[in-house]
């Protein structure tokens, strides 16, 4: 059976490349029938806080990722693990694997007269007692990585020191504790970032000195922005959470991700998780860097809002909308709405105007608009508004007399009728806008825009 596993360290938000990886994972593991474990990496006692493993068990389950789905086991602390890792170091002494090792950074560096040439061996046939465990690296040869996505990938040994697996405290270090929670948990696919690939001769050394046949092995490549730097926190939008609370739809995320580095081999590109899922393959993943192009990840965005059945877009609105807004009149335009936002969260600028005493104006539009003939404009209209018959194509008809009485086309009689009403030049269609706010407050906005 395959088990595959996404192990986070709860260090800050959630990347979304972390939520490419997981859902690389995931996508293995249901494919397969297999087992996907989290196990929440949280060794690193100064840099952990319980509110970020909160936010990645949360942001992993929005997109899916759950106990719902039996393919899903955890999550487990690694941090519950430590006696394994304990006893994992010690095993390797024991069997001549490892050797204790006293000497500090400086010992090394008047000896080897550099703080790049790594460690020289000293402590190898000391035979101490105590002190950091140190791992003994073969002198020759290469240690050969197979690596689903990036091929045949050789490390020389000489260049590989005998590195760290346990401090002098004991506690493990990371490239051993990583390891020894994949043996015990029985992991058979390895599927993480790309930065990890120099930790991966490493921990096969490992996987074999510790008995075991290590996994297969599969780096992803990295992600970047527009200007091909990898994507990072203090720079990008790289938070999943941020992306959610904008009101963009997992579906829709769910399926860009899949594709920074994949794709189904054909032009597709929207495609629902299911169609996905059995067509992912790690050999065709693409092991160069992949673009998070957010501009497109909104176009996805608005094409899956577009699709959801009305009242299903309706209900997703719902977080948007203050509780006293009437849901009645709410629905009488939501599928106007619905085709014209990439983004839930742009539902509230859309719609506000129904509901608000007045319209949120917006300066630079309302300058923009009253200029020309506005005042005419308004004043017409709000005469026609005493008889016109409120559908949009007489209000419609009504507006486009006021304008040729001025000499304005229908386009630029709309921009200050547009302003009063809703406070803004862009938004739902004027005259379906008009129809929802009604005679009386349509009569008393204009009027107010003419005070
Ligand atoms: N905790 C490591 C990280 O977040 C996991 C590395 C791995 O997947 O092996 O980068």
């Amino acid at each position: 059976m395959i088990r595959v596993r996404f192990a986070p360290s709860p260090t800050g938000m959630f990347h979304v490349g972390g939520a490419r990886s997981a859902l690389f994972n995931w996508a293995l593991a249901e494919q397969s029938g297999g087992r996907f474990v989290l196990r929440i990496e949280d060794t690193d006692a100064a840099r952990n806080r319980p509110e970020w493993t909160e936010g990645i068990v949360s942001a992993l389950a929005w997109i899916g990722i759950n106990g719902d789905n039996p393919a899903f086991e955890g999550p487990y602390f690694q941090s519950s693990y430590e006696e394994q890792h304990r006893e994992a170091a010690a095993k390797l002494v024991a069997d001549g694997r490892a050797y204790y090792c006293t000497c500090t950074r400086d010992d090394v560096k008047a000896r080897t007269g550099s703080e790049h040439r790594g460690y020289d061996g000293f402590c190898r046939e000391r035979g101490l007692t105590e002190g950091a465990v140190r791992f003994r690296t073969p002198d020759e040869g290469v240690t050969v990585v197979e690596d689903l996505v990036r091929g045949t990938v050789e490390f020389p040994n000489n260049a590989m020191e005998d590195f760290v697996i346990a401090r002098a405290d004991g506690s493990p270090l990371f490239v051993l504790a990583n390891v020894v929670d994949d043996i015990e948990m029985r992991i058979t696919h390895v599927v993480r970032a790309e930065e990890h690939l120099s930790n991966t001769p490493k921990q096969q050394l490992l996987w074999e000195a510790l008995g075991v046949a290590p996994p297969t092995w599969a780096h992803v490549p990295v992600i970047v922005n527009e200007k091909r730097q990898k994507l990072s926190k203090r720079r990008d939008k790289v938070a999943l959470e941020s992306y959610r609370d904008e009101g963009y739809l997992a579906e829709a995320m769910v399926n860009y991700l899949m594709l920074l580095g994949w794709g189904p081999g054909d032009d597709r590109e929207i495609m629902p998780w299911s169609e996905m899922v059995p067509l992912f393959r790690l050999e065709d993943v693409n092991p160069s860097p992949a673009f998070f192009d957010e501009k497109k990840l909104r176009a996805f965005n608005g094409e899956y809002i577009r699709a959801l059945p009305l009242a299903e877009f309706i209900a997703r609105c719902e977080p948007w909308l203050a509780p006293d807004w009437d849901r009645a009149t709410f629905a009488r335009v939501a599928e106007l709405a619905q085709t014209r936002i990439a983004v839930l969260s742009e539902i509230t600028a859309n719609v506000d105007f129904l509901f608000l005493d007045e319209p949120v104006f917006d300066q630079a539009s309302w300058d923009k608009a009253m200029k020309n003939s506005a005042v005419e404009i308004l004043t017409g209209y709000l005469a026609r508004l005493e008889t016109v018959a409120m559908d949009p194509e007489s209000l419609k008809t009504a507006l486009e007399e006021v304008g040729a009485e001025h000499g304005l086309k229908l386009g630029k009689a709309q921009a200050p009728v547009r302003v009063a009403v809703t406070g803004r030049t862009v938004g739902l269609p004027l005259f379906e806008s008009i129809e929802a706010l009604g005679r009386e407050r349509t009569v008393e906005r204009l009027r107010a825009a003419l005070a």
